[in-house]
């Protein structure tokens, strides 16, 4: 638990120098603590430092840690790939998703949110490389998805989600993020309000919160090596 604790001050040590060096507004940029692969105890610990968002990839493994933990006022986003026939879940469980890249998955959640609950907060991922194999649309389609999402009255479009191939170094990781800041001002010149840009993982933080990344999903440098 002490080494925890002591990731998660370097984490914040890094962010905090990050946002100097890139002239970001002090407490600009937010953590979502991925906390696949580990135990609820684990998240308990970080939640206790004061996290409060925490990111889940696989569903069958997030609804137990979930129910553990409702306790505790959580923030769980969802980040990983959606079939189809687990929206159900997704829409009543978790306040975030950051993997929509389908209008179809887009109108099953938003039929299926609670309407107890406040609309689902919404990133549509993007595929800025034309991986195949990854989720995410590719960056021209976004607007047109952007808007049949506006229609959409259970769920609230907040942003624009990546998660790039391997960079080697800061500059070829910066002109990747430097188009999700593009893309979002595009969209925004539409008429559209999206204020999130969920970029930047462990290895690569300093190079979204210097293209304007406001919640980076961070796991290995909070809860160490995952098991493989
Ligand atoms: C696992 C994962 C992360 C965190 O990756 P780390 O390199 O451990 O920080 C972030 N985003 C997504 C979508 C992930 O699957």
């Amino acid at each position: 638990m002490q080494t925890l604790d002591a990731r998660f001050r370097q984490l914040h040590d890094r962010i905090v120098a990050a946002e100097k060096q890139f002239n970001r507004d002090p407490g600009s940029v937010q953590v979502l603590a991925v906390s696949k692969t580990q135990p609820p105890a684990a998240i308990a610990h970080i939640f206790q430092l004061g996290q409060r968002d925490f990111g889940e990839n696989y569903l069958q493994e997030a609804l137990p840690k979930i129910r553990d933990l409702a306790g505790l006022p959580i923030h769980w986003h969802f980040i990983g790939r959606i079939q189809a026939n687990k929206t159900r879940d997704i829409a009543e469980s978790f306040d975030w998703v950051h993997s929509i890249d389908r209008l179809k998955i887009a109108q099953r959640l938003n039929e299926q949110r609670p309407a107890n609950r406040d609309p689902l907060n919404i990133c549509l991922q993007i595929n800025l490389e034309d991986e195949t194999g990854k989720g995410g649309i590719a960056p021209a389609d976004a607007p047109q998805l952007a808007a049949q999402l506006a229609s959409l009255p259970r769920l609230k479009l907040r942003g624009l989600m990546c998660i790039p191939a391997e960079h080697p170094d800061i500059e070829s990781q910066r002109s990747v993020f430097a188009r999700m800041r593009l893309l979002q001002a595009t969209i925004n010149g539409h008429g559209y309000k999206l204020d999130t840009l969920s970029m930047g993982m462990s290895n690569d933080l300093e190079a979204a919160i210097a293209e304007g990344a406001t919640l980076i999903r961070v796991g290995t440098a909070i809860f160490g090596p995952r098991p493989t």
